[in-house]
């Protein structure tokens, strides 16, 4: 790593592979981390090759039978252990987030926070892998329920939150007793390693959990998954590369968990408390710059309502202060590369040359970073892009509506089921409307959803399974059946 970005973090960030307990070179070179706030490579990292990829699978092959076997409080001590760590150095492990990813530092502290969180609760999850024993109902015998761990997981991150989307996983994964290797994504490796060189100081044993960057994810992820010795997928992304892998997972009939796309529509009914709701659509889409499966990506407002949301919002968002993520009092950061940046531009330009009208923002500051600026549009036409699919930036979509189905059937008018968000004064609607909302969460008068003791995942094509709360540990295991004759 470079002097400079050990003075930036106050932290000595790892560059390397972590393989088997060592941190290694890659057999593919190096790959650049650019800061997206000045768009300069910052350092580089190893770029695994798919042989590193197979190094590593019989690491973690080689670790799992003394893991698994390791009394579950012991897996709970390093899983603690590694929750405090992570508490005691969340200043540079945020400051290190914002320099490979961009988003504002109070936005990677929340994250920090969060992901630390998913150790502690695998901490005490570990403990409760409980079974079942029950009587067949002919009497002939007993009905012995285990649950063990489902062996070697492969584990798939995106760049938007880089530590709490490992943590989610690793968390899990290692209550069950099962070792890992986790691919983070290109753009965002050093929180993972640093993240993997903590859990090791916590007693994480040698090839129990294995880190691999990598340039090209495509060869390596072919590799894994054609390894018998591979039992589990677990993917957070997009839907489109979600569906590829599901494909060559079909192959092999690998276990896999999805967490992918979003597209959340935010209902705000005539009833609702309109403070209330901005404050709300300001949490649901600006948390992580909109860089959030969970962002709000569809304001539906009722149309008595509709004009004093939107300027609420407007002067919320117009009043928002841009600039590179370490900087001090900085609320949204730059996007994180040049291409997403430039979806959004995309997607902001249809909108507007279809109709839409623009309340604050809607376009790139002329500046050096992959700026957006925090944009408000009202009445965006039926067919704009940015309806369909997710924006992934500080851009919020308005639509009128005249009445409660018409905006149940505009919300669920999507292949994405991820979350959804209602504001309404009336607590039984609300409940009436969130049971019609094709989501796997709702939110309720609230901006956020995410919390590590709740089932996190999307219905339709926003996933398969569940991570966060007791579901996401059973992920990581396989039910097995003893009938036992009493
Ligand atoms: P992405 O799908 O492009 O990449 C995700 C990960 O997959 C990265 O690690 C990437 O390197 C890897 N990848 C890409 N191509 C691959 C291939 N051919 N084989 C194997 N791996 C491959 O997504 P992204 O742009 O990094 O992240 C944003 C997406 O993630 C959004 O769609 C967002 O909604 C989704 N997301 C979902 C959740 C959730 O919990 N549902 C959480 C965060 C992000």
């Amino acid at each position: 790593m470079t002097a400079d970005l050990a003075t930036i973090t106050g932290i000595d960030a790892p560059t390397g592979l972590l393989i088997g307990g060592q941190w290694s070179a890659g057999r593919a070179g190096t790959l650049p981390v650019i800061d997206p706030a000045t768009e300069e490579p910052v350092t580089e990292v190893a770029d695994a090759s798919p042989e590193d990829a197979l190094d590593a699978v019989a690491a973690a092959a080689d670790a799992l039978p003394g893991w698994a076997a390791r009394p579950p409080r012991e897996r709970a001590e390093c899983l603690r252990r590694a929750y405090e760590l992570m508490i005691g150095r969340s200043e540079q492990l945020a400051r290190l987030m914002v320099v490979e990813n961009g988003k504002a530092l109070r936005d990677a502290r929340g994250e920090i926070a969060y992901a630390a969180e998913f150790f502690r609760w695998y901490a005490e999850e570990a403990v409760r892998v409980d079974g079942s024993l029950s009587v067949a109902p002919s009497g002939a015998n007993r009905i012995m329920v285990t649950r063990q761990p489902v062996g070697v997981s492969y584990l798939i991150t995106p760049w938007n939150f880089p530590a709490a989307m490992a943590t989610r996983k690793i968390g899990p994964a290692l209550a069950a007793g099962c070792t890992v290797l986790l691919k983070p994504a290109a753009e965002t490796p050093l929180t993972a390693l640093a993240i993997a060189g903590l859990l090791a100081e916590a007693g994480v044993p040698d090839g129990v959990v294995n880190v691999l960057p990598t340039a090209k994810p495509g060869p390596m992820t072919h590799a894994v998954l054609a390894d018998p010795r591979v039992r589990k997928l677990s993917f957070t992304g997009s839907t489109e590369v979600g569906r590829m892998l599901l494909k060559q997972a079909a192959d092999y009939v690998t276990n896999c968990s999805m967490e992918l796309g979003g597209n959340a529509p935010f209902v705000v009914l005539e009833d609702a408390d309109i403070d209330a709701a901005v404050n709300g659509a300001l949490l649901a889409k600006m948390r992580n710059g909109g860089e959030a499966c969970t962002a709000a990506n569809r304001f539906y407002v009722h149309e008595k309502v509709a004009s004093e949301f939107s300027a609420g919002l407007a002067s919320r968002l117009a009043a928002l202060k841009v600039g590179p993520g370490l900087d001090e009092g900085v609320e949204l950061g730059p996007l994180v590369n040049a291409d997403t940046r430039d979806k959004v531009a995309r997607l902001v330009d249809s909108a507007t040359t279809a109709g839409a009208a623009v309340l604050t923002g809607g376009r790139a500051p002329d500046r050096v970073g992959y700026y957006y600026q925090p944009t408000v549009l009202d009445n965006v036409p039926a067919g704009a892009g940015m309806l369909a699919e997710e924006i992934f930036g500080p851009v919020a979509p308005i639509v009128r509506f005249t009445s409660e189905a018409e905006a149940i059937a505009l919300a669920n008018s999507t292949e994405y089921g991820l979350v959804s968000y209602v504001y309404s004064g009336d607590l039984r609607r609300a409940l009436r409307i969130a049971d019609a909302l094709e989501a796997g969460m709702v939110g309720i008068n609230r901006g956020v959803v995410s919390d590590p003791a709740a089932p996190f995942g999307g219905v339709k094509q926003s996933g398969l399974g569940r991570e966060g709360a007791h579901d996401g540990l059973l992920e990581y295991t396989e039910t097995k059946y003893i009938a036992v004759d009493w």
